[in-house]
């Protein structure tokens, strides 16, 4: 087994050197900013945040306008480097490029008109509420959709006059790099930098005193790290982290129907999405078909279409030593869960059976393409396990039975439920993880109140005097 032959996020490391996952080669190589560099570029933010967040609303939209039309015309350049850093599917790439373009666009209409509210006091005083940025904000992404995520923390952070600095995940630091390259002429100077370099620099940015916000989008570990950081310098944290997102499927519903919206949720990006599909509840009166329509169409993505690398030989051996501790525990593979031979970090579409709670690939997130099946006797006990556990970042239920889809909504403990579509969903839609999922809106318009501090304002009667003395 090929175990971090890709890239080693040691401490110490003065560079990155990033290889393709597909094949092994060198993307590039950039350098690790260190403890100094931090410092200095939280300065830079803490100098320029007084006159951006002075700067006109509309102003700053306009800017993010511009820059967002930037990044639009060089799409397919960061996708193709998204792709080669990370293996993601370059249509994928292209994709999630898009959805940042966007994104971007979206705050630059939503900023100018973000507001306060007026308050109804008394006839002769006024009352109202205005909204201010934070300050500097530093913004920690993930690798796994990397342009898409960035974008809606820039742009919200940028609109509602935040100074800001980004710290693009270790993995596609190219990536990100570039990113803020197109971007931040857009900007006056100070108002945006990008530094690369891994956890020991994101842990440093943690430490700076000067930082009123992070916004962190990536594993419940590092989230919870960040949290406790945080709560010493005072910053305000909000945390989009992991999920290990269940679906229960019913026994009204087209089996095959339901293998695909499995397959769907368990194998796309090679299952490397936070809301991924984690694991499987299939009421007994249809797992028989369901196991097999779904087993289907794992071999299907191992023969005919094959699914994209890992991120990472890392992450490979992660995946795989919780399918090896499943199948130990006696879990049976009916499709996949062993590691191909040849260059890259593939792994194959794998079905996992007769999977319990005291397997890891049940209670932790799997970030590869993993589907492990539970059968369970009725769509109660299908919901019970499925609402428990210490994740809370989305669920899918599939059932025909309108109330079953209520009692879902009503018991998942999660940020996001999705009935009859395990992905999908209007623009705008976010939501509050719950659990080790994370804390504070990371998306849609919400997140610009995350990124804004309210100041209530109350404004009284002056008493004044005339020259003489005298009250008016
Ligand atoms: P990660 O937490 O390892 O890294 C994310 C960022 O945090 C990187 O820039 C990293 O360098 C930085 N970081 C690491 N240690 C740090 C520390 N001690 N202090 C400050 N910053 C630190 O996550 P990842 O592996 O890049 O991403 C995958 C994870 O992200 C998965 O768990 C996935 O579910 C999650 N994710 C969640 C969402 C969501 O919206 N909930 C979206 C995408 C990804």
């Amino acid at each position: 087994m090929t175990t971090s032959a890709y890239i080693d996020t040691t401490a110490g490391q003065s560079e990155l050197t990033i290889h393709d996952p597909a094949d092994g080669s060198v993307v590039g190589t950039l350098p690790v900013a260190g403890r100094d560099e931090a410092a200095a570029a939280v300065r830079t933010a803490a100098a320029a945040r007084a006159a951006w967040a002075a700067t006109d609303p509309a102003a700053r939209g306009k800017a993010l306008r511009a820059a967002a039309a930037a990044v639009a015309e060089h799409a397919e350049e960061l996708a193709r480097l998204n792709t080669r850093e990370t293996g993601k599917p370059y249509a994928d790439a292209l994709g999630g490029v898009e959805a940042g373009v966007a994104t971007l666009e979206q705050y630059a209409e939503l900023g100018p008109v973000h507001r306060g509210r007026s308050l109804r006091g008394s006839m002769l005083a006024a009352d109202y509420t205005v909204i201010e940025p934070r300050g500097v904000a530093v913004l920690l992404t993930p690798w796994n959709d990397p342009v898409a995520v960035a974008a809606g923390l820039l742009g919200a952070a940028l609109v509602t006059g935040n100074t800001v600095i980004h710290k693009p995940s270790e993995r596609c630091p190219h990536t990100g790099a570039r990113l803020g390259e197109i971007l931040a002429p857009h900007f006056p100077d100070g108002v945006l930098a990008t530094l690369t370099g891994g956890p020991d620099l994101g842990a440093a940015l943690t430490a700076e005193t000067d930082v009123d916000m992070f916004a962190h989008v990536g594993s419940s570990a590092t989230g919870a790290r960040i949290a406790r950081a945080a709560a010493l310098t005072g910053a305000h944290v909000i945390r989009e982290n992991g999920g290990n997102d269940p679906l229960v499927i019913d026994d009204d519903v087209d089996p095959v129907w339901a293998a695909q919206q499995a397959a769907l949720g368990c194998f796309a990006n090679s299952g490397q999405i936070c809301t991924a599909v984690e694991r499987i509840y299939v009421h007994r009166g249809i797992a028989d078909d369901f196991i097999a329509a779904l087993t289907a169409e794992a071999r299907r993505r191992n023969t005919e279409d094959p699914l994209g690398p890992l991120v990472d030989g890392r992450m490979r051996t992660l995946v795989h030593e919780q399918v090896e501790e499943a199948l130990r525990l006696g879990a049976t593979a009916a499709e996949g869960g062993a590691v191909p031979e040849g260059p890259g970090a593939h792994y194959p579409a794998t079905v996992l059976l007769g999977c319990s709670d005291r397997m890891s690939i049940m209670t932790e997130e799997t970030f590869g393409p993993v589907a492990p099946v539970q059968v369970v006797d009725s769509f109660e006990e299908g919901l019970a396990l499925a609402a428990a556990g210490r994740y809370g970042l989305a669920a899918n239920v599939l059932t025909g039975r309108i109330e079953h889809a209520h009692r879902a909504v009503a018991a998942f403990k999660a940020g996001t439920v999705k009935v009859n579509a395990v992905f999908g969903g209007a623009p705008g839609g976010a939501a509050q993880p719950r659990g080790e999922s994370g804390s504070g809106f990371g998306y849609g318009p919400e997140l610009l109140d995350e990124f804004s501090l309210v100041k209530v304002v109350h404004v009284g009667l002056p008493q004044t005097r005339d020259a003489a003395g005298n009250r008016p």
